[in-house]
């Protein structure tokens, strides 16, 4: 089934004003026999970024869903849309989330948990994929190594289950941490395929996302196709994931890479 589940709306505060009606066309346009919208989450915490628009406010979240189901039942028989998340993991805010969750259950299975943020300090969050220049501001700072091994256990501790059976099982563009990998070098701490085996372990679903394609400083999927190719050959589960902030971005890509590639990377 082809199927977009990662699609951002107008309701976070950095993505384009495109009403939602416009993505459900564009899916549909696009032959997808589902849409699963998937705004920001509001932060359990005052956003760190300068412009404070990393997600929805508070206030819509109400009306979000209830936006995504008034089309959900306009297009029922035509295309399938679901209403989830994406949701921060965020160390230390695990019961804040959590409560978030205990009030939209509903939502789980459609959702997904990213990491965008690290904790440097008690109530100090960086955000790793804001832009090149605060990337490699504070990679010069702290150490690209560092900053990866931050993002790294992050990640493992969103691969733990950290709302219990409210998580969501699906990993946000998992190497998210290379957005900007051009515009540096580093030596990659993170071993990779380790990760992997842990979303197996885990028993979660890649969120296999193709905006990576069009960021300059990366130009690929996250995770990227060697990533694909290993995750495959441990028998991993991924869904696709435009990520669109914009109409036009619905689906976008999603000819480019199939799972007969994948079949060729195995054999490799
Ligand atoms: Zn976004
Ligand atoms: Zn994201």
């Amino acid at each position: 089934m082809l199927s977009d589940r990662h699609v951002h709306t107008p309701y976070c505060l950095h993505g384009s004003s495109d009403a939602l009606e416009n993505y459900v066309k564009v899916a549909i346009e696009a032959g997808l026999e589902s849409l699963t919208f998937t705004e920001h989450a509001p932060l359990p915490m005052e956003d760190p970024l300068p412009d404070k628009d990393s997600s929805m406010r508070p206030e819509d979240v109400d009306t979000y869903l209830a936006e995504v189901r008034t089309l959900a039942k306009k297009y029922q028989g035509i295309i399938e849309i679901h209403a989830g998340f994406e949701l921060d993991y965020l160390e230390g805010k695990e019961p804040e989330t959590r409560a978030f969750l205990e009030k939209y259950p509903e939502t789980v299975p459609h959702s997904i948990l990213s990491v965008h943020f690290v904790q440097l300090a008690p109530d100090e969050y960086f955000c790793i994929d804001l832009d090149r220049e605060s990337f490699t501001q504070k990679g010069a700072e702290i150490g690209y190594e560092a900053l990866y091994s931050l993002y790294e256990a992050a990640v493992k501790k969103a691969l733990a289950l950290p709302y219990g059976e409210l998580t969501p099982k699906k990993i946000g563009h998992i190497n998210l941490i290379h957005k900007f990998q051009k515009a540096y070098s580093v030596s990659d701490p993170i071993d990779w395929k380790l990760l992997l085996d842990k979303v197996k372990e885990s028993g979660y679903t890649l969120d296999y996302n193709f905006a990576g394609i069009d960021k300059p400083d990366y130009g690929k999927t996250y995770p990227d196709p060697e990533m694909m190719a290993y995750a495959i050959k441990i028998g991993l589960t991924y869904e696709k994931g435009s990520d669109a902030h914009a109409s036009h971005e619905v689906a976008r890509y999603f000819g480019t890479a199939t799972e007969t590639e994948y079949d060729d990377w195995k054999e490799a």
